[in-house]
């Protein structure tokens, strides 16, 4: 990643993509004083962009910063961004730290600095191979309690123990892992929210020591369009095994189906697939229309 053609936004101005560099000694890199976003471009636009940008901005606040640039200045380099790069289809991780002036703890007056990179990260799998399903492991960390951490942040240190449970799960031949959360609760894979089906609804878990995904949100408007109950509530490990579907969401998971989690078993079926055909005409707004 770190030698490439093309630019990446730093601070302002488009450089060479192999000079979007930072000093060893930035407080981002040492105290995790970092917040990003994941974003994907479809047919030139990024999908949810100003609810994006709104999150990086509140997820700064949140760690005590606020970004040197204004949510218009930030969606405009976006849009700048895909055009240098001539990215029709990518995906798009903007990123914001505090620098390297000062070390130790306490750093308010380190410069914060922002990035946008972007390059091209097809979906993870083609239509007949999604609906086969990914499996999962079952993480042995948590996702912590709200006063441990500030967990409606997109921030980095939250993702310590995604990257333990998501290398764990590699390690034993699963593609990602379910994290509960620190009551025991079920809580979300390692970089995507989860839902549930049973008997025709929708399952999710609360989202509230975790990130409330935007995807996460656009289908459960898209599952509510559909006429499908949504029931967002706490989920007991002890249920999965009277759920017959289930899959993931995230900016760039999309709709994932799982067909396993641990030792239990789950079809993809006829809700999986009406999720996964409605979000892929949500983000492609144009090609849907063209083909009505
Ligand atoms: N949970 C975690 C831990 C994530 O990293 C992501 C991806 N940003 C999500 C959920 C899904 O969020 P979104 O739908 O906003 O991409």
């Amino acid at each position: 990643f770190d030698n490439r053609d093309g630019v990446i936004w730093m601070d302002g101005k488009f450089i060479p993509w192999n000079d979007a560099n930072v000093h060893v000694l930035t407080h981002g890199l040492h105290y995790a004083s970092c917040v990003f976003e994941g974003e994907r471009a479809y047919d030139g636009e990024v999908f949810r962009l100003a609810e994006h940008t709104d999150r990086l901005i509140e997820s700064a606040r949140i760690l005590g910063f606020e970004l040197p640039f204004s949510a218009e200045e930030i969606n405009a380099a976006h849009r700048e961004l895909l055009q240098r790069m001539n990215f029709s289809d990518a995906y798009v991780r903007p990123v914001a730290w505090r620098g390297s002036e000062m070390m130790g703890v306490a750093a308010r007056q380190n410069t914060i600095h922002v990035a946008i990179a972007a390059w091209q990260w097809p979906s993870y799998f083609d239509a007949a191979e999604r609906m086969k399903g990914i499996r999962l492991d079952l993480a042995e960390w948590r996702r912590p309690d709200p006063r441990t951490i500030p967990s409606k942040a997109k921030a980095s240190g939250l993702y310590m123990i995604c990257t333990l449970s998501k290398h764990a799960a590699e390690n034993k031949g699963y593609a990602d892992a379910m994290m509960l959360d620190w009551r025991g609760y079920v809580a979300e894979a390692t970089g995507a929210n989860i839902f549930f089906v049973k008997e025709g609804a929708l399952h999710t878990p609360l989202a509230d020591c975790f990130l409330n995904g935007i995807t996460r949100q656009t289908v459960i408007g898209l599952a509510r369009k559909r006429g499908l109950t949504v029931h967002e509530r706490h989920i007991l490990p002890e249920e999965l095994d009277g759920f017959e579907e289930c899959f993931l969401t995230g900016s760039a998971a999309e709709v994932t189906p799982v067909s396993e989690i641990g030792p239990h078993r789950f079809v993809p079926g006829a809700i999986t697939r009406q999720m996964v055909e409605d979000y892929a005409a949500a983000t492609r707004p144009q090609r849907a229309t063209a083909a009505a």
